[in-house]
């Protein structure tokens, strides 16, 4: 009898949230990870002495209440902060615009572009809480047959839906709703956010969907800050997990999944210690799983084929700072403002991004990216010292390989062309900042074990989600070596801090390790 019922290959907090299921219904459950703290993707670290870092992943809401309740994750310090306004865009022309959590003073804001969007603006919240009231019952589950997905919108209305959701780009969706082109920048955000695809491209209306299901404090489609930095939804992960019995360590990398008579029995650590389990659940990426940890011929060649099919591109780079004072915007003046409480975009036009990933598709970083800010700080002094700030930077686009150079040469490159485009709209940031870094797709590939950089372990357009993901016929957790399953964001319903992926693997687990798997 092996010493643990299941061995998960990596702590990020999918790994965990299948830790802290199995361990709660009674299994015994071991997680190694390969790095000095838990988290993966979604850590806080501290680069600099008194600052707290969201080194990767720095906005959270996608995180399942139902996950939230049942690991009783509050009581081991989970704390959101809803952010107000949501979204703030500076213009090159000056003018600014800024959602609020309140509809009705986002319409105010978008009546200044046009009194027509402003109008439309509340039909667009209710086409995407229908949308909601559709997707939301099929994530903490197995994914159904695209086929019978597709199914389920019958009639003229449902049918638009399903063709608005799944078929069409996000310039052409938004082009449908709105006319301003400044809305529509602001918009199309989430649409691209760690997707090597432009707003003109097919599928990217998917994209702002699956943005789209943040639930916080009772609201819904919004994003907030985790209270001390994203670390804590890890730590108290963790927390939660060995309160029910697991047992979590971190500095334990694993060498290869052990596989006997043709069944996963185990795992080999880095240390090369022998850990055996009756199941191995790995909570990486198919290609970091297939490709270096299982034997090559535990698995058929076909399916090897399929992984290394798997897209997996990188698309963004993060650039990190501590802050002596806050940036100040030329269009939206005071420092600081309202604007510094949420999320600052610096995106001109759809056009301007999809410029930008034209640049990328041919291997190099956008000259004029698309950034993405956060001054955490202003709303969560504990994550700096005082009178100091934070700024994160989400910087797209950032292909996985540079043209003629590598992301250690062009690292200093990087981040001055991220300051001189933050720059442009707001003069004082050179000023501001005392220390920084800039995360690359390699170096989320070194790291992590994201292959290529790609922040979700593979795209979530539409030809790689539901039972597409993590590749054609092999969408329910079981892989093709008995014992062995997948549960990071690779799998149904994909990336972003959801813990739906390692729900669900683990009840699957569960099902299996009782022998009640239906047929
Ligand atoms: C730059 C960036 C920004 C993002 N921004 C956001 C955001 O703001 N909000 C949001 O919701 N989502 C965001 N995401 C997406 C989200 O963070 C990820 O989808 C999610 O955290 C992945 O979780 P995971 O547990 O599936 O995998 P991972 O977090 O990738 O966890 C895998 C773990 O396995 C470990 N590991 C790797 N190899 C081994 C090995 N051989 N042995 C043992 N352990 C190993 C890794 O160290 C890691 O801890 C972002 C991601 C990135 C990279």
């Amino acid at each position: 009898m092996p010493e643990f019922d299941v061995v998960i290959v990596g702590g990020g907090h999918n790994g965990l949230v299948t830790a802290g299921y199995l361990a709660k219904a009674g299994a015994r459950v071991i997680v190694l990870e390969k790095r000095p703290l838990v988290g993966g993707a979604c850590v806080t670290e501290s680069p600099w002495p008194g600052f707290r870092i969201n080194t990767f992943a720095y906005v959270c809401g996608l995180l399942r209440p139902q996950i939230v309740e049942d690991l009783q994750l509050p009581k081991f310090g989970y704390e959101t902060i809803l952010y107000d306004p949501q979204y703030a865009v500076p213009f090159p022309d000056g003018r600014r615009l800024l959602m609020w959590l309140d509809e009705g003073k986002t319409q105010e804001e978008i009546a200044a572009f046009s009194k027509a969007d402003a109008k439309a603006y509340p039909k667009y919240i209710q086409f995407w809480n229908d949308v909601l009231d559709l997707i939301e019952p099929t994530m903490l589950a197995p994914p159904v047959p695209i086929a019978d997905l597709f199914g389920m919108f019958t009639g003229p209305e449902a049918e638009r839906l399903l063709r608005d959701l799944f078929l069409v780009s996000a310039k052409d969706f938004l082009d449908e709703w709105f006319e301003s082109d400044h809305l529509k920048a602001a918009l199309v955000t989430q649409a691209i956010i760690g997707t090597f695809n432009g707003p003109y491209s097919p599928g990217t209306a998917y994209v702002l969907g699956h943005h789209n299901i943040g639930i916080l404090e009772g609201h819904r489609e919004v994003w907030g800050y985790a209270k001390g930095g994203m670390g804590r939804i890890a730590d108290a992960l963790a927390a939660s997990a060995q309160h029910f019995g697991a047992v979590v360590r971190t500095g334990a990398g694993v060498r290869r999944v052990l596989v006997e008579g043709g069944r996963a029995v185990g795992v080999e650590t880095e240390a090369g210690e022998t850990i055996r389990a009756r199941a191995v659940v790995s909570s990486l990426d198919p290609k970091q799983t297939f490709l270096r940890l299982v034997p090559r011929d535990a698995v058929p060649g076909e399916f090897l084929d399929g992984v290394r099919k798997v897209r997996t591109r990188g698309a963004a780079l993060k650039f990190n700072a501590a802050l002596d004072g806050l940036p100040e915007y030329t269009a939206m003046p005071g420092a600081p403002g309202p604007h510094h409480n949420g999320t600052i975009d610096i995106i001109p036009s759809m056009e301007y991004v999809e410029r930008a990933y034209d640049e990328a598709k041919y291997g190099a970083f956008s000259s004029h990216p698309f950034i993405e800010t956060q001054y955490q700080s202003v709303l969560d002094p504990s994550v700096a010292p005082p009178g100091k700030h934070t700024m994160t930077c989400f910087v797209q686009y950032a292909p996985t390989e540079l043209r003629g150079t590598t992301w250690d040469e062009y690292r200093p490159k990087a981040a001055e062309i991220v300051l001189d485009t933050i720059e442009a709209f707001a003069p004082n940031v050179r000023q501001v900042v005392k220390h920084w870094e800039v995360v690359t797709p390699t170096d989320m590939e070194r790291v992590l074990g994201l292959t290529g950089g790609n922040i979700f372990q593979g795209d979530i357009t539409p030809d790689q989600i539901f039972s597409f993901r993590p590749l054609p016929g092999w969408a329910n957790y079981r892989m093709p070596v008995p014992g062995l399953y997948l549960g990071g964001s690779a799998t149904h319903p994909g990336g972003g801090v959801l813990g739906a992926p390692g729900y669900n693997a683990a009840h699957v687990v569960l099902e299996d390790l009782r022998g009640t798997a239906k047929a």
